[in-house]
């Protein structure tokens, strides 16, 4: 037997450097904008720790985004299981339904040790909001995490726009717990449930659950990124007008607003951000998506992405060649038409998940798109 042993252990080293070269660099900060159909659900992948924003998920007789969800964040923690499937931080941007679907499941499935919401009670997703805000609420209790098998308590911090919110965002503990031997990311909140009447927006606008969506931005050293969840164009105006000179809304990557919607991005705010590259997240053209309540809450009709904000970030993304440019955008609810880009866009109804790498130098780079599109 001995004179196998050195052939073993030279197989197990070539497996081990095999594994080690198949392995995403580490040094990184990766967004994996998760395909989940029409809702948002982005996976922040740091060297140390990961983050959550958003478990939405599209739930119809054709497709089911929870389980695409939770089949994707299994994977993830099977090739980091150093993270012990924990999320150091879970971020809702508000209480829709194409937000929070998944958030149940998620807070069950895998270890949560700090959460942020903006507080909200109400909306399409109010239960799930409540019921995660809760949980971290009484985990206080050494007695309701025995019976709801926690092994930890959950912080938990809403996050409002009050008269005192300052121009550097708002960040704690709670919303930054995380610092990484090598780069100690930064996350901070710039928008949450309007509190204060310092704002342009009419009380109709303020009724608007979107345009209290956390708004959240993350740095990796020189690198970056922005989420402005739902939020739409009078909140982005407020948005605009209140960080204007401070340069905090300057960003290398942008989750697209509103899932693409013609009211949820500006070329004020994208002039602001001068963003590298952009992910929309919102589900593929084709599918009719009907539920068993006989309604269609899917992209094709809510006519998403729009071609206006398509134009809009068409003309101030910076990086080129997207490698298929050719792909189908609406110009109303179930209309779409095919437009050639020449900007690093990516969507995850046209590519399905979007990874994209941003190094601490700033460098942003697309590292794959997984699984297809649903349409042809
Ligand atoms: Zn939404």
């Amino acid at each position: 037997m001995d004179s196998f042993r050195p052939r073993l252990l030279l197989r197990a080293r070539t497996l081990l450097l095999l594994m080690t070269l198949a392995l995403p660099a580490r040094a990184d900060m990766v967004l994996h904008f998760i395909d989940v159909g029409q809702g948002d659900a982005t996976l922040v992948e740091f060297p140390c720790a990961a983050m959550l924003v958003d478990a939405g998920a599209e739930l119809n007789l054709e497709y089911d985004g929870t389980q695409a969800l939770l089949d994707y964040l299994d994977a993830f923690f099977a090739t980091r299981p150093h993270l012990n499937r924990t999320f150091a931080l879970l971020a809702v941007t508000h209480p829709h339904i194409d937000h929070t679907r998944a958030l149940p499941q998620v807070a069950q499935r895998y270890t949560i040790q700090n959460v942020i919401t903006n507080g909200q009670r109400a909306g399409s997703g109010s239960r799930e909001q409540l019921g995660l805000q809760n949980r971290a609420k009484n985990s206080d209790s050494s007695f309701v995490r025995d019976r709801l098998g926690l092994a930890n308590e959950i912080h938990y911090q809403p996050v409002f726009v009050g008269d005192d919110l300052p121009l550097s965002g708002f960040s704690n503990g709670i919303v930054d717990p995380i610092a990484c031997p090598d780069v100690d990311p930064l996350i901070r909140v710039l928008w949450g449930e309007i509190r204060t009447s310092n704002t342009q927006l009419t009380n109709g606008e303020k009724r608007n659950l979107n345009n209290h969506s956390l708004a959240i931005r993350v740095d990796y050293g020189s690198g970056s990124v922005l989420f402005t969840g739902d939020l739409e164009k009078e909140a982005i105006d407020e948005l605009v007008k209140r960080y204007a000179g401070t340069g905090i809304l300057d960003v290398d990557v942008y989750q697209v607003g509103h899932h693409g919607s013609a009211n949820g991005t500006t070329p004020e705010l994208v002039a602001a951000m001068s963003p590298k590259l952009a992910v929309i997240s919102m589900g593929p053209y084709c599918r009719v998506g009907v539920d068993w309540t006989g309604n269609s809450w899917v992209a094709r009709s809510y006519g998403h992405p729009r071609k206006s904000a398509v134009e809009i970030l068409e003309a101030g993304v910076r990086l080129t060649d997207r490698s298929d440019p050719t792909i189908q955008i609406a110009t109303a609810p179930q209309r779409f038409i095919p437009m050639t880009l020449t900007k690093k866009i990516y969507a995850t109804g046209w590519d399905g998940t979007v990874v994209v790498k941003i190094q601490k130098n700033g460098r942003v780079d697309l590292v794959e798109t997984k699984g297809q599109s649903a349409c042809p």
